[in-house]
């Protein structure tokens, strides 16, 4: 074995591991490698050679000689397994690891986790972060967005690497420091929610463009195509065009999407998210629709089964192609529905970062955020640039919809995302992202609501007293005789 130190060591060398350990090694930073099982070790520095970048990449049997090939203070990335595997790899360093070494976990955490073992190994003179990175395996070993949070001492120390290693766009690269304790892998985890979000938004489209509109992959592959060129522009876009022209390889002809099984998957950032956004208070109710939606999805053989008790027993079909649909108005009417939608939807994911921040003295920077997500990471998307100005132009702006660029977009597009929710709701096909969506928006921008009878009811059945418009204080009436 060579001498010479390594920068920078990582353990675990699944998917995102590999990926990542190369890139840093593309990137001209000597790197040591470790994954518990050997033969993943063994893969990645194969890998290294094939591309040319053995010579900055060693792996290592155990964590004695792992830790041993750090310069100090010793930076080890954990890419493992969420939960107990992290642990057990933190234990596993830590036996070998000295006062003033830092520790950063790259996985999906829950943050509390995180905060936990920051103040564990904290006991040992030890520094540790929590960095959400984003982007898939692709983003990973080309350049993710990565969110860093934890120790700030510790940052100064991988800052070099990490900015080198991120995705780059014309403002910089994809990270920078999100806020102590737990704060990084907070934003990953509601990045994950307003991908959740827009995904099912996107999917909703879909659902509109292909059961009314009846459109053929053809079709929707050259209008994603197109829209991805426009204010629509975003990597979640860019594959689902990709996704609309994929014929099925199994077959001779037939498209892929068409024979792919109508029920998702899940690991649990989307949930966490939503349950976020219930403990602060703050209305999410696209990420809702979206999680629901994914609920619904496992439900393939009650649903098969209701849609045929409704088709045979009550004639009512699934819904299908409306006749004399106007294509062309139709794709135009959904392009801007879906850019509001996504908009208001980003709007709560900021707002759930916001409140936490503020509940836990992170003092998160939501401009420097939006940028850090304009590229590398499954989210990014032409219309953060404008968030992070909108943000740029009012740091404590209150919500994006009130932002004057945003709202002049949502004043314009508001009528055709109502004519299509109009037209999914009277032909049966549900959109509940584009249609909670408009339901936040419409009630964001109401002066006066309907909660004054949801105090008055309150009042009558449990004397929970009320205020007044007209004048302070709060009050009690006795609403019938009866009560
Ligand atoms: P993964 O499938 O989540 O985890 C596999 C890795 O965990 C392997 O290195 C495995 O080691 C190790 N591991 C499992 N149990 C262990 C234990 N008890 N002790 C020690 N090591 C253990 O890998 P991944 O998909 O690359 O993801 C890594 C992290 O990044 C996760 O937190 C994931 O949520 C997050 N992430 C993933 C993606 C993605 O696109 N995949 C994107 C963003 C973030 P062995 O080889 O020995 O089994």
């Amino acid at each position: 074995k060579s001498m010479t130190t390594s920068q920078i060591g990582l353990a675990g060398l699944a998917v995102m591991g590999q990926n990542l350990a190369l890139n840093i090694a593309e990137k001209g930073f000597r790197i040591s490698v470790y994954n518990r099982t050997y033969e993943k070790t063994e893969a990645c520095e194969k890998r290294a050679k094939k591309e040319g970048l053995d010579n900055n990449l060693k792996g290592y049997e155990n964590f004695k000689d792992f830790v041993a090939s750090l310069e100090k203070p010793r930076r080890v990335i954990i890419l493992v397994k969420a939960g107990a595997p992290v642990d057990a790899t933190i234990k596993g360093l830590m036996e070998h690891m000295e006062k003033g070494d830092i520790i950063i976990d790259g996985g999906n955490e829950w943050y509390e986790n995180t905060e936990k073992r920051k103040a564990m190994v904290a006991e040992k003179g030890l520094l540790y972060m929590g960095m959400g990175v984003s982007g898939g395996e692709e983003g990973a070993r080309n350049g993710p967005s990565m969110m860093p949070g934890g120790s700030p001492e510790a940052y100064k120390f991988i800052e070099p690497i990490v900015t080198k290693v991120a995705a780059q766009v014309d403002d910089g690269p994809c990270v920078t420091y999100i806020g102590d304790g737990g704060a990084g892998n907070f934003v990953k985890m509601v990045h994950n929610g307003i991908e959740y979000g827009d995904m099912q938004l996107i999917a909703e489209g879909y659902d509109i463009l292909r059961t009314c509109g009846g459109l053929t992959a053809e079709e929707l592959c050259i209008a994603f195509t197109e829209w991805n060129k426009t204010e629509l522009s975003s990597f979640l876009m860019e594959i689902t065009a990709l996704i609309f022209g994929k014929k099925d390889d199994q077959k001779d002809d037939g498209w892929l999407l068409d024979v792919i099984k109508d029920q998702t998957g899940m690991k649990g950032t989307g949930k966490w998210t939503v349950q976020q956004a219930a403990e602060l208070s703050v209305a999410a109710p696209t990420m809702a629709a979206a999680l629901d939606g994914r609920f619904m999805s496992g439900l393939k053989e009650e649903r098969v089964a209701a849609s045929k008790l409704y088709t045979d027993t009550f004639q009512l079909p699934d819904p299908g192609p409306i006749k004399g649909v106007d294509k062309q108005q139709l794709m135009l009417d959904v392009k801007d529905a879906l850019y509001a939608a996504k908009i208001t939807s980003y709007a709560q994911g900021m707002n759930i970062i916001r409140a936490k921040s503020e509940a836990m003295g992170w003092n998160i920077d939501l401009g420097g955020l939006a940028r850090i997500w304009k590229g590398g990471c499954i989210i990014r998307a032409g219309f953060l640039d404008d968030i992070k100005k909108a943000y740029d132009r009012d740091a404590n702006l209150k919500n994006l919809l009130v932002d004057e660029f945003f709202a002049k977009k949502l004043a314009e597009k508001q009528k055709a995302w109502r004519q299509v929710a109009t037209m999914a709701i009277s032909n049966g096909v549900a959109t509940p992202g584009l249609v909670s969506s408009l339901a936040y928006f419409d009630t964001y921008r109401r002066e006066k609501l309907t909660a004054n009878l949801i105090q008055a009811q309150r009042d009558f059945f449990g004397s929970h007293t009320y205020e007044r418009l007209d004048k302070p204080g709060w009050f009690h009436t006795v609403w019938s005789d009866q009560n």
